[in-house]
């Protein structure tokens, strides 16, 4: 028998629907008298901003389900998981026994939810440079954007293009800095071993002489520090690259860009990675268009991704450095899959060949068009049905 409250609830819901910009879904069924419900959940830090659900079942799950809702609504994660069937009973002015089993199926479903519930974050990598990974990032950016939230992260420092791609105009948010060792060399006995010590040739230093220190030598590693017996080195900061953010085409950009001269590129994305990590609980997808190449810098820009698409093109060297791409993929442990850019110029069976190799799929493949290559050197989101199939497969 359902109580006179849930009759009315279930009447007059609030809370069923879609929910469009939802960033963490589930559902629920119960097996015994066929309910379904689907939950959809709005999260922005840690915090449930909205929620809404779909429904097949009787007066009872949909009235239990309904309250739930209005009692987890702006709730953190972790308070939302404490509602008690107890609660929802108590929001309905009492639930009869024989129903207890319905207030069960929503809270099934938010512990479902929360366990599916979090950023995704996609590496965009590219064997070499030149095969069109800021395109693929851009382009399966600009697709996302339109009806989920967005955060591009150019960590190509030493060449950040994704703002010019995008017609993104990038104001600075704040300087890298890198430490580096400083002498007070009035207590200095030239004994030389700081520049024996520095493995970068950072420290000129002979017996008799004051040390010579070339700052952009250095990456700051310390050794120097440590090793001075009259303990006079100690540290100060250079300038070694910026930090911007932009926004266009309902995509958040985050831009990293390395001081020409600068070697230590992994230090300006370990910034970008700190970043990332403060907001990326505000968004859907954090792209991350990494550098080419195998070098540090792509390693850390790699290292918060749990997918990475390997963008390559259809010659021998673009089979030769994919093949090192997913070698370092394996090694990260991180799922990985491939997108063929040009893909009708060259040899794709080279590609196909390595991807059956190592069990990946080539997950795109865009071809060289007149289209493509106009807008992106004007400046546009580049549009395309290969785009498109590529945010399918990856079940975006
Ligand atoms: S910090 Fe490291 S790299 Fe820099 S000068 Fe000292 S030893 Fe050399
Ligand atoms: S190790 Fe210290 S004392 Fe020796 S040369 Fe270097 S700065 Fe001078």
């Amino acid at each position: 028998m359902f109580t006179e409250k849930m009759l009315k609830r279930f009447r007059d819901t609030k809370n069923i629907g879609d929910l469009k910009d939802a960033n963490a879904r589930s559902n629920a069924y119960n097996s015994e008298c066929n309910d379904y419900i689907e939950l959809n959940l709005k999260i922005i830090k840690e915090k449930i901003v909205n929620a809404k659900f779909m429904v097949h079942g009787c007066p009872g799950v949909i009235s239990t389900t309904d309250v739930f809702i209005d009692l987890i609504k702006g709730k953190s994660i972790k308070e939302a998981l404490t509602v008690t069937i107890d609660d929802i009973s108590k929001a309905l002015g009492g639930l009869p026994l024989d129903h207890w089993h319905c207030a069960n199926l929503p809270m099934e479903a938010l512990k479902r939810a929360m366990k599916n519930y979090k950023t995704v974050l996609i590496g965009v990598s590219g064997g070499k440079g030149g095969t069109g990974k800021s395109t693929v990032a851009t382009a399966l950016a600009y697709g996302l954007a339109k009806n989920k939230k967005v955060l591009l992260v150019d960590a190509d420092v030493g060449c950040p293009n994704d703002h010019l791609l995008l017609g993104i105009e990038r104001k600075l948010l704040k300087i890298v800095d890198q430490r580096i060792p400083a002498w007070d060399l009035s207590g200095c006995k030239q004994c030389g071993l700081c520049g024996a010590v520095c493995k970068e040739n950072a420290i000129i230093s002979i017996k008799k002489k004051d040390p010579m220190f070339f700052s952009s030598q250095c990456n700051g590693c310390g050794a120097c520090v440590l090793k001075c017996p009259e303990q006079i080195i100690s540290w100060d900061k250079k300038e070694i690259g910026e930090i911007y953010i932009g926004s266009k085409y309902n995509i958040d950009l985050l831009s990293g860009e390395l001081k020409s001269g600068e070697p230590i590129a992994e230090i300006v994305v370990s910034s970008l990675n700190e970043i990332v990590e403060e907001k990326k609980d505000q968004y859907d997808y954090v792209i991350i268009d990494t550098a080419a190449g195998l070098h540090c810098d792509v390693i850390a820009a790699l290292k918060k991704c749990e997918f990475a698409l390997a963008v390559t093109e259809p010659t021998p060297l673009g089979e030769h450095d994919l093949k090192l791409l997913i070698q370092l993929f394996e090694k990260m442990k991180l799922d990985a899959g491939i997108v063929l850019n040009k893909a009708d110029v060259g040899n794709g069976q080279l590609i196909e060949n390595l991807a059956k190799k190592y069990n990946l799929n080539i997950l795109a493949e865009i071809p060289y068009t007149k289209d493509i290559v106009k807008k992106y050197s004007n400046g546009k989101p580049i549009e395309h049905q290969s785009i498109t199939n590529l945010i399918k497969r990856l079940a975006l």
